[in-house]
């Protein structure tokens, strides 16, 4: 199995890790003997594909293409966006505690400057 990158940040898309496919493949049309270039795989983890969606519209018409349908999968259904966040709060939770968590903030200011 190939490992596939996000291909705006980058990241390891590891077998079974949500992300967004894009599939490209050029066909000849009117022309014989008809031709089918291979199909490209293009894939974006979750967030590079919200972000895009949200962000402004990208330069070129391939660009402007793979834009419209990462927004069009963005803007009809939430799991999408769930996923982007799931990955986001999962980074921190994987790390270890700091003793940070549930600490009240509300001791006297004077508390923390005593070196
Ligand atoms: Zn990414």
């Amino acid at each position: 199995m190939e490992n596939m990158h996000c291909l705006r940040c980058n990241r390891e898309l590891e077998t079974g890790h949500k992300s967004v496919a894009l599939y490209m493949f050029a066909q000849t049309v009117g022309i014989r003997p008809r031709q089918k270039s291979t199909a490209h795989r293009i894939s974006f983890c979750p967030q590079c594909a919200v972000s895009l969606a949200m962000g402004p519209p990208p330069e070129g018409a391939l660009n402007m293409a793979a834009w419209d349908m990462i927004r069009d999968l963005v803007g009809s259904d939430p799991a999408l966006n769930h996923a982007a966040w799931e990955d986001l709060s999962g980074v921190p939770a994987s790390l270890p505690a700091t003793g940070t968590n549930g600490v009240p903030r509300s001791a006297p200011a004077g508390g923390y400057f005593e070196f």
